[in-house]
């Protein structure tokens, strides 16, 4: 599944490639499930929209649409932006196109875009979604690279779940997922069952840093690939970050050999060194 370094990853790469073009006609699938507005409302906020910019929100694209209206811009009030918004789920991706490329199977959604390109989405497992929204999107959650350090501490005053929980719980922080919470406990030194609430100021701060380290880094590795990710199929690219305890149970820890251990918590699993975190 992507996770937030991904999906800024993949955001980036249509912002380069897709601004300022415009969307001529949207074709959409007949499977119901990848569609979270009506599809009728979706086409009609698409058709003829000019992409203004593409951004990642949480683990949501963000496709930014504006619309030549003369009467709109003759008013003083600010032009009124719809937003399309694309969840991937777990195996969605959106690809570009040339027009004579074969379409794939599991296609539910199809823009035609003013350059003759095509836009596509694409999910065979069918849980990412698209929707449009009228007013600006907001994730629930915080931000995780623009949340300040007292915030961040904040959201886990009190909290009885495993902080490995609260780090996944995106109402509190929008678009940490298993790979990136795991990493992030081992940088700070943190147990992931460790209760939230018990974690202490120098620990929170720790944590803090991991963070904003970890996910840093992820989408610094995923960013040399963009182009690769929009453009065909290709998930390379985001292997160039080096998981020191994610998927690695029994192998030696980086940092002091004792081997990775691997729980279960809330249904997930979750990876740690147990000398190196407390
Ligand atoms: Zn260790």
């Amino acid at each position: 599944m992507p996770e937030l370094p991904e999906v800024e990853t993949i955001a980036r790469g249509l912002a380069q490639n897709l601004t300022g073009d415009v969307i001529e006609s949207v074709w959409l699938g007949s499977k119901p499930e990848p569609l979270k507005s009506p599809p009728g409302e979706i086409v009609s906020t698409l058709e003829r929209a000019r992409i203004a910019g593409v951004r990642r929100v949480g683990k949501h694209i963000v496709v930014d649409l504006s619309r030549q209206s003369s009467v709109v811009s003759r008013q003083k009030k600010p032009k009124q932006q719809a937003q399309w918004i694309v969840h991937l789920g777990m195996t969605g991706r959106l690809l570009i196109a040339q027009p004579d490329v074969a379409v794939a199977k599991h296609t539910h959604a199809i823009l035609r875009l003013r350059s003759g390109r095509e836009l596509r989405f694409v999910d065979p497992r069918r849980f990412g979604r698209l929707a449009v929204v009228r007013h600006g999107f907001q994730a629930p959650g915080s931000e995780p690279l623009e949340v300040g350090v007292e915030s961040f501490a904040g959201l886990f005053h009190q909290r009885k779940t495993p902080i490995k929980s609260a780090l996944l719980n995106q109402s509190l922080l929008s678009g940490i997922g298993n790979i990136y919470a795991d990493e992030s406990l081992f940088r700070a030194g943190v147990r992931p069952r460790r209760r939230a609430a018990s974690l202490t100021r120098a620990e929170l701060q720790r944590l803090y840093v991991a963070v904003q380290e970890v996910l840093s880094e992820a989408i610094a590795a995923g960013g040399s690939s963009v182009s690769d990710y929009v453009d065909s199929n290709g998930d390379a690219g985001f292997f160039q970050f080096q998981h020191r305890v994610y998927g690695r149970e029994g192998e030696p820890c980086l940092v002091c050999r004792t081997p990775i251990k691997r729980i279960v918590i809330a249904g997930r699993s979750a990876h740690y060194c147990p000398k190196c975190q407390r």
